[in-house]
């Protein structure tokens, strides 16, 4: 069980590392952010883990850096990360990710929507099980009024589920929390932060599902609004990608490619055999077809060969092999089983 709070000096990161690090990503959220520092403070006290906060500002315009930087310094815990420009709530998430030291992470939404109190919950339910390596909130009754923010989230939910297989009732949830060789394995970029459970799924994490509550937002704006719809979908198709065909992406475009060259042969085959038979075949669209199938189907099982290349130069190089060693006992990751 964990030790008793110790009062840690203030902003001292060389001090003894926290047993959970808390990732807030901030995005013009200056109303929000004495109170959230406040109740992630009085929620995490009582609890008994060493924590942090890390709040890593996504170029805020408000002054949210400038008040993260005030409050860090009556909070010891508080450690405030100003990025340099708005990079996204993925990278945002990211930069707190590089600089996590404790066993277990927590992440969380600036915006007071996640109840601060359901995360000692979530950690006692990864301290409970073993064989849990992320619980991922589950807004049960969710607070966003407007059906044009619950439909698509329905609707993405499902889709996720079946397409990655992993099946969650809530992927847009931000309260998680993970045991920390998860997060070491994983990297967020573009906007894939809606896709962590899958990405964790990917890289070995056993994932529980937890109903959390959840708030309306009373102070600021949403940073979303349903044009991301589109940009979801493509994600998915990236993600599903790399789940499947990450290590064999000849099997994916030489797939494709076969499935194309092989009529495109039959066809010229075909025509060949007219031809030798004094038939005049120049004019014909199925000539065309046939030499556009052949093409076609040639560049994509040459595509395929390349990124068998990528994905061998991405292992080898980078000493990453394509595999995580299950870290039973929260043993440290070594730099070679990271990322991947
Ligand atoms: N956020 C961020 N960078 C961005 C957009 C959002 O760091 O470019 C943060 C934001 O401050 C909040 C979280 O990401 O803490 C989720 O954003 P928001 O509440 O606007 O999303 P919603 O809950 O409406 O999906
Ligand atoms: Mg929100």
């Amino acid at each position: 069980m964990p030790l008793p709070a110790p009062v840690l000096p203030p902003n001292d990161v060389a001090a003894a590392p926290p047993d959970v690090s808390i990732v807030i990503p901030v995005f013009n959220e200056v109303d929000n952010l004495r109170e959230l520092v406040e109740r992630v403070g009085a929620a995490m006290a009582p609890s008994g883990y060493r924590f942090e906060l890390i709040a890593v500002d996504d170029g805020s315009t408000d002054g949210s850096a400038e008040l993260l930087g005030r409050l860090a310094r009556d909070h010891g815990w508080l450690r405030a990360v100003p990025l340099a420009r708005n990079y996204g709530q993925s990278s945002a998430l990211q930069a707190g990710f590089d600089r996590v030291r404790g066993r277990y992470v927590v992440t969380l939404d600036a915006d007071l929507q996640n109840e601060p109190l359901d995360i000692p919950l979530l950690l006692q339910r990864l301290e409970a099980d073993p064989g849990v390596d992320m619980v991922s909130g589950w807004r049960r009754e969710r607070q966003d009024a407007a059906l044009s923010r619950r439909l698509p989230s329905r609707i993405a939910n499902r889709l996720i589920s079946r397409a990655t297989r992993v099946p969650l009732h809530d992927y847009g949830c931000a309260l998680k929390a993970y045991r920390r060789h998860i997060i070491d394995r994983i990297r967020l970029y573009g906007e894939l932060h809606r896709f962590i459970p899958s990405l964790a799924r990917d890289a070995g994490a056993r994932i529980a599902e937890m109903p959390v509550r959840h708030h309306a937002r009373t102070r600021g704006q949403s940073k979303y609004g349903i044009d991301r719809t589109f940009r979801v979908i493509l994600d998915l198709v990236l993600i599903v990608f790399f789940m499947r065909y990450r290590q064999r992406p000849l099997h994916a475009f030489g797939g494709l490619g076969l499935w194309l060259a092989t009529p495109g042969v039959l066809v010229l085959a075909y025509l060949l055999v007219l031809k030798l038979g004094g038939e005049d075949i120049g004019g014909r669209p199925l000539l065309l077809a046939g030499v556009m199938l052949v093409l076609i189907g040639a560049q994509l099982i040459v595509a395929g060969l390349t990124g068998e290349m990528l994905m061998r130069v991405y292992h080898e190089g980078q000493g990453r092999p394509q595999y995580h060693v299950r870290a039973d006992g929260d043993r440290p990751t070594r730099d070679a089983e990271r990322g991947g």
